[in-house]
């Protein structure tokens, strides 16, 4: 079974034609040269159901689930949508309350969500509203995945290119160090390996046995580098703690990031397999 453990809600606006046209600020970096190169490759189809557009590149991609992930409290409910339209295809993460407000009962909330609602998972994005991993208000987070042994994706590291926050000023990984044997049953990951925070990333993974890192991202920013660094963190932690994601921001990258580890020839066939879902697997207790 193949899982991409890291894909967001897309829009229809974003297409091959809006990354060609809006993305001109990004002439001549080559991320952007290679992606718009890769785009005329994908075939796609026309419809006004972004939710089927995505199900049709998730099949051509042969991946058979996608973990969506939320950015904010209004994408949880949007997030039910796409389940609903392909309950064997989606599975819901939740993103919880990350803004101090006496009034909401956090913990009741998240109780709700796991239990009634059926999200099958975290994703933390503290770091995108100026507040490290160690805020207070991971800490509701990490109870209930520690009592429902539910896994946490962590945006670290790197933002989109041309973010207009300083996310990267809070997005070290290091931050997990202070929590991560206090919450063993809960598994924590670090997207992107943390980019650029790569190392500690895979020191933190080494140390703790909770601790996960996602790929998602990088086959499209530094396909040569992640090469480099796949070999390493084998080299250190093996392969069974490395997860495959795409995080793109239209599906058609979602077949532009399966078709990377399609082509790697440095891991061994079981191996690769592990990480585009067989580890998924595990974790999501599928
Ligand atoms: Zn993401």
């Amino acid at each position: 079974m193949r899982i991409d453990f890291h894909c967001h809600l897309f829009q229809l606006i974003n297409t091959r034609s809006s990354l060609e046209a809006g993305g001109t600020i990004f002439k001549e970096y080559g991320f952007y040269e290679r992606m718009v190169n890769k785009f005329q490759k994908v075939q796609s189809i026309e419809t006004t159901n972004i939710m089927e557009k995505t199900v049709f590149h998730v099949n051509n991609a042969n991946i058979d689930k996608v973990v969506l992930l939320p950015v904010n409290m209004k994408e949880n409910q949007e997030v039910k949508k796409w389940v609903e339209y392909a309950p064997e295809v989606f599975i819901p993460f939740y993103n919880a309350p990350e803004k101090a407000n006496s009034s909401i009962d956090v913990k009741n909330k998240i109780k709700k969500a796991i239990v009634e609602e059926g999200y099958k998972g975290f994703k933390v994005m503290l770091t995108f509203r100026e507040k490290k991993l160690n805020d207070q208000l991971i800490h509701p987070v990490l109870e209930a995945a520690q009592k429902y042994k539910l896994p946490i994706v962590m945006h670290c590291g790197y933002p989109p290119p041309g973010t207009r926050k300083n996310v990267l000023t809070y997005s070290n990984p290091i931050s997990i160090d202070e929590f991560a044997s206090s919450y063993p049953r809960s598994t924590l990951i670090i997207t992107h390996m943390g980019y650029p925070f790569t190392d500690i990333a895979i020191a933190l993974a080494a140390q703790y046995p909770n601790v996960y890192l996602d790929l998602s991202n990088l086959a499209y920013m530094m396909p040569v580098r992640l090469r480099e660094l796949l070999i390493r963190a084998k080299e250190m932690i093996g392969v069974h703690k490395i997860l495959f994601g795409s995080d793109g921001n239209s599906p058609e990258m979602i077949e532009i990031a399966v078709d990377y580890f399609n082509n790697v020839v440095f891991l061994r066939k079981e191996e690769i397999e592990k990480i585009m879902g067989l580890n998924a697997v595990k974790l999501l207790k599928l």
